[in-house]
């Protein structure tokens, strides 16, 4: 079973990786902006431009060396940030979005406290039944979610202010108890936005908001060689129609009926669930670099029903 699962484990173990990096990377000055000082720095480094010397000189080859400065140390660095979600795009589709992204990975927290409260994972969603807890699992996991939404935003808002403040000055403030404006607005504002982003947009704010996500979705769609999940079509027989690769897509895709999905963020999650349907690693779906070209509507397939 631990083989079944192997693939859904290791995503969880990159999500919760890429979160402990994302939110501590101020804290290593691997990137963040010290208001105070007005410095960036930059993998462990105050990044400047290092103009003085070259504007000094005000000679011909003085203004050489700036136009030099300013294409190596802003242009191309500038460039190569912006090319990085269309290039992951291009060869990975919505890879980043489905193992990487902190955001995606609160919303399929918030999934999980719906289905074990609600029995489904949107407060207007349809119930799924099969994720039901008893009236005494339920309240707990009520708690459970009461407790992590009072905490666990503020906190990463105070984690993300480091981007802007001091880390060591956020620390001194929080164990004085002293929070001067900026964190507090920075610890309100991010809790805040978690929390409706969490509870009441989640995974619509994949589909339709996000930049980076959009981003790898178009280059994701053009590229004819991009990573997608693709359906066993040859193998439809050994299909029990048991829709678990559907319940379990936070997409709301039916992954069956697709060869190409633009929403798709490569989570693998669908193949897992089939692996587990059928007790085998050899599932009906799998992961291929631009396996299936044609349009969603070409690969329409009739369902089998097992009823
Ligand atoms: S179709 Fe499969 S891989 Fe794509 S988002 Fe849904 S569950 Fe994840
Ligand atoms: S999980 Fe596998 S067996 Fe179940 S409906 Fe989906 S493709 Fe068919």
């Amino acid at each position: 079973m631990k083989r079944i699962r192997k693939l859904h484990l290791m995503r969880r173990v990159s999500q919760v990786l890429f979160l402990a990096f994302f939110l501590t990377m101020p804290v290593f000055n691997i990137l963040r902006y010290d208001s105070d000082s007005r410095q960036l720095y930059i993998l462990g480094k105050v990044w400047s431009l290092g103009l003085a010397d070259a504007l000094g000189k005000g000679t011909l080859h003085g203004s050489g060396e700036v136009a030099l400065i300013i294409i190596l140390k802003a242009i191309i660095p500038w460039l190569l940030v912006l090319a990085f979600f269309p290039v992951m795009g291009a060869i990975l589709g919505r890879f980043f979005c489905g193992w990487l992204c902190p955001e995606g990975f609160l919303f399929e927290f918030a999934d999980y406290l719906n289905l074990r409260i609600l029995g489904r994972k949107s407060l207007l969603g349809k119930n799924n039944d099969t994720n039901r807890e008893d009236l005494k699992g339920r309240a707990m996991f009520a708690i459970l979610a009461i407790l992590f939404y009072l905490t666990v935003p503020p906190v990463i808002g105070a984690l993300l202010s480091g981007y802007f403040i001091a880390p060591s000055r956020i620390w001194r403030e929080i164990t004085t108890l002293q929070l001067s404006p900026g964190l507090t607005a920075g610890m309100i504002g991010v809790g805040v936005y978690i929390i409706i982003t969490s509870v009441f947009v989640r995974h619509i704010f994949c589909k339709y908001v996000c930049a980076p996500g959009l981003m790898q979705m178009l280059f994701g769609w053009v590229s004819p060689r991009s990573l997608r999940v693709v359906f066993d079509r040859k193998n439809f027989s050994r299909c029990t129609d048991c829709r678990r690769c559907e319940r379990v897509c936070f997409m709301g895709i039916k992954p069956r009926s697709t060869k190409k999905e633009i929403n798709c963020v490569n989570c693998g999650e669908c193949i897992t669930a089939c692996r587990e349907e059928l007790g085998s690693e050899e599932g009906l779906f799998s992961f291929s670099f631009g396996g299936g070209t044609a349009r969603s509507q070409d690969a329409k397939i009739s369902i089998p029903s097992t009823s």
